[in-house]
């Protein structure tokens, strides 16, 4: 079975999780974002601004749909676009259609007040989850802030099935538009045609993809979100360990949370700023030296020249996350993470730093 029973089920138990109303299984997330972006049904070319620091297939998605990627600026300090960014590039590109707000490591951003920002009503806002499984804004969780919301379930995320994805949404015809586009635009699916009683007829009224979600993706979805809140609870105390150990470590700053909630930890993103006494580069090179894989989270947008080409840069460039850039560095952050690594890690960490610091 491609997709059938199972990925229902899937659906339902994943929509309860997030408290979302409907939930439609996917291929990817990049998937989710474009379907979700066709779905809002906005002009060809219609501006899409979405976050400078995020990762190359949310603005592939946006291209994909036929629309225009509009770069936002980010807050060097929480590596998110805020209310001055947004309104800021909002300006620039005259009216924009439709936003994407990402919850960058899975820190929750306020997504009600960057659509004011935006003047956008939610309804014009989607969001990329795919670090925020787990994540809530204020005391809701992220599944039903905005119109659609696009999750992930690649390898390295918090519902790891290796790929996948997930729309949610409180919009049925969104929802069902979406569910005949993931595969083909067909007006019924496979499997329907082929239970008892089904025809071979069906009909195609707008563009698909072949996008949808298998059964065994889906079981797999299903076995671990039985585990999700022990996993959710042990990438939490990881952080707090790290959080502990490097408070003493100057230069090695953790992000800024932009607004009160949840954070659903997906990554452990810091800064080395120059007081550390290395640059970022040195130092990841030093660790993995030692051992220690680290990453980026991510090389901004407009420094790759595909979407140089392709996407609108606001007059006055993005500042912020090119101050930014050169400092991110992500942490490992995995469940198969011991206590005793995470302290290796910040042990390096401090015995890197070429001034060490000696607590007074
Ligand atoms: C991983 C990721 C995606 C893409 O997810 P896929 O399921 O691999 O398509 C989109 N946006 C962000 C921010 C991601 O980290």
């Amino acid at each position: 079975m491609t997709t059938g029973n199972e990925t229902e089920l899937f659906e339902k138990e994943f929509a309860a999780y997030v408290e979302a109303e409907r939930a439609v299984a996917v291929s990817s997330c990049t998937a989710a974002l474009e379907l979700a972006l066709r779905g809002l049904g906005l002009p060809p070319g219609g501006k899409v601004l979405l976050p400078a620091v995020t990762f190359c297939g949310a603005a592939q998605a946006v291209l994909h749909a036929g629309l225009q990627p509009v770069l936002v600026d980010v807050d060097p300090r929480t590596a998110m676009a805020d209310q001055a960014t947004v309104s800021r590039a909002a300006r620039a590109c005259g009216c924009p259609h439709a936003m994407m707000v990402l919850h960058y490591a899975g820190a929750p951003a306020p997504v009600t007040a960057l659509a004011e920002a935006a003047q956008l009503p939610l309804t014009q806002v989607i969001e990329d989850a795919a670090h925020a499984l787990g994540t809530a804004v204020g005391d809701r969780p992220v599944g039903s802030l905005s119109r659609a919301t696009c999750f992930s379930f690649y390898a390295t995320k918090n519902l790891p099935i290796g790929d996948g994805g997930m729309v949610t949404t409180d919009d049925p015809e969104l929802a069902e538009g979406i569910r005949r586009a993931r595969l083909h635009g067909m007006s019924a699916d496979a499997w329907r045609r082929d239970m008892p009683g089904g025809s071979w007829r069906y009909t195609v009224e707008g563009p698909g993809l072949k996008a949808n979600m298998t059964d065994v993706q889906a079981a797999v979805g299903r076995a671990q979100l039985r585990h999700l809140d022990d996993w959710q609870r042990r990438r939490h105390e990881l952080v707090r360990r790290y959080t502990a150990a490097l408070e003493s470590l100057p230069g090695i700053e953790p992000l800024d949370v932009p607004t009160p909630g949840r954070h659903a930890c997906h990554l452990y993103a810091v800064r080395v700023t120059p007081e550390y006494g290395r640059s970022r580069d040195e130092m990841s090179e030093l660790l993995a030296e030692r051992g220690i894989g680290t990453s980026v989270h991510f090389i901004p947008l407009h420094h790759m020249p595909y979407f140089r080409d392709t996407a609108t840069i606001p007059p006055g460039g993005l500042p912020g996350a090119d101050a930014l850039f050169p400092q991110l560095l992500s942490l490992p952050l995995h469940l198969q993470l011991a206590d005793s690594a995470v302290d290796r890690v910040c042990d390096e960490l401090a015995r890197l730093a070429p001034k060490p610091h000696t607590p007074l």
